[in-house]
């Protein structure tokens, strides 16, 4: 053990977003000596998340009522041009969650765990000492911290900050997708949010947001979620997204006429940065990354949170074994965590990497009519269908399901 640390523990987890809360909560459990760190001081705070999940999530992850805004039961998609077409269930399809709960209630299940959390935190470096690591934390008043521990998770999103991107001469052609989101928490009148209530509204087409989409998410009664996402493309001049955002707003709520009642409550954004084929290092000696981190987050729907719970409920046992009294050889250890990459891609399944494929065919594509003509005839493919055969489309990715023969076209090869 080094002596120059100021803390020391079995796994520190740096962020504390749903990757890493839900990793430091599992290994709390098992009586791991967990240290979550986040750079934020309050996880309430910048919840940039939209966060649409289908609601089988709840159970598969045993979350708790209290981190859901609201449950929706029916797909709206409007556009392209003036279309707009309704998929309804009789049953909750999904929930929208507080992005913010969700992050403190998992930090809270740590501690009461026994795990330990501290927040205001932000990790500056790592570096590997025999069998411990190292790692440099700094203070919002700009004092230093050094933690010394068996593993170190890099949990921190698509910044990456202790794993870094993968480097370009790995990615062997894979290279990290960006998509930029816009939201805006709105208090609206009650009659407007009964508009949107109980569905997930998406606005699709070039004419709504090229390169990306548009939504409306309910949350709790009063409260909406509007937002817009594009991938980035550098090969073409993209319009600012927040004229993008305010053209939405004036288009579907009359955002920015008098009298509508309607206030913003907060405005946040963010990155989602995958590669498509995910084949980059997810360990670098003691150290290991989790959730967006190493791409978990799909680029179809933006959609990244049951993919990082799904990254820490793979790592936990895996961490767990090789924490084990029995395995204390360093080559056992090492052994051990090999698994991870491996389990952690079938876990994700092949479809995930197809609908990444997907994804950057559709939403680069999307910048003109004759895109927006392919775009409304798959959808009019998709107007006798059950709101749930959407789900599993754009949730489950089951694309076959549409025939075979349909995969070329949909992905854009013919
Ligand atoms: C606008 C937008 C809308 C989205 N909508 C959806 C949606 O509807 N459904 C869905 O499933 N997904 C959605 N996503 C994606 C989803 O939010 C992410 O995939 C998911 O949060 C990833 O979880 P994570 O724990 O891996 O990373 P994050 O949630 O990014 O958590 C990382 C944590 O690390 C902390 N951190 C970063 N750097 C450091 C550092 N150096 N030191 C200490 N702490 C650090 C951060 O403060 C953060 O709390 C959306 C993303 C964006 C940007």
């Amino acid at each position: 053990m080094r002596s120059d640390a100021d803390l020391h523990c079995q796994v520190l987890v740096v962020g504390a977003g749903p990757s890493g809360g839900d990793l430091a909560r599992r290994l709390a459990r098992e009586g791991v000596d967990v240290l979550l760190v986040d750079r934020l001081a309050d996880l309430g705070r910048s919840a940039f998340s939209s966060a649409a999940l289908p609601i089988e999530t709840m159970d598969a992850f045993g979350l708790p009522a209290e981190v859901v805004g609201s449950r929706w039961r029916e797909w709206q998609l409007i556009g392209p041009g003036s279309a707009t077409r309704r998929w309804a269930s009789r049953q909750p399809l999904g929930v929208v969650l507080d992005f913010g709960a969700l992050r403190r209630w998992l930090a809270g299940q740590c501690r009461q765990w026994g795990g330990r959390v501290e927040l205001g935190l932000q990790a500056c470096s790592s570096h590997q000492d025999g069998e411990r690591i190292t790692t440099l934390l700094r203070r919002a008043d700009g004092s230093l911290l050094r933690v010394s521990s068996a593993w170190a998770v890099d949990a921190s999103g698509q910044a990456r900050s202790l794993l870094g991107d993968p480097p370009p001469a790995l990615r062997r052609g894979d290279e990290l997708v960006r998509a930029a989101g816009l939201e805006w928490l709105l208090r609206v009148p009650l009659e407007c949010w009964q508009a949107w209530a109980e569905r997930l509204s998406f606005c699709l087409g070039s004419d709504w947001v090229p390169q990306g989409y548009g939504w409306i998410f309910p949350m709790e009664p009063g409260v909406l979620k509007l937002g817009v996402c594009r991938l980035v493309d550098p090969g073409r001049r993209q319009p600012p997204l927040g004229g993008l955002m305010n053209d939405l707003g004036r288009r579907l709520l009359g955002l920015g006429s008098d009298g509508t009642g309607i206030e913003v409550l907060d405005r946040h954004g963010g990155l989602v940065r995958s590669t498509i084929r995910r084949r980059e290092a997810h360990q670098r000696g003691r150290l290991l990354g989790l959730g967006d981190a190493v791409s978990t987050a799909n680029l179809l729907g933006g959609e990244g949170i049951r993919h990082a719970l799904t990254s820490s409920a793979v790592l936990a046992p895996l961490l767990v074994r090789a924490l084990d009294e029995d395995l204390r050889s360093p080559a056992a250890q090492e052994r051990t965590l090999k698994a991870y990459a491996p389990l952690l891609r079938r876990a994700l399944g092949w479809r995930w990497s197809l609908s990444g494929r997907l994804a950057r065919h559709t939403w680069l594509g999307l910048h003109g009519p004759s895109m927006d003509g392919r775009l409304d005839l798959v959808l009019r493919q998709l107007e006798g269908r059950r709101a749930e055969d959407l789900s599993a489309l754009l949730f489950g990715y089951r694309f076959e399901r549409y025939g075979l023969r349909a995969m070329p076209y949909l992905l854009g090869w013919r």
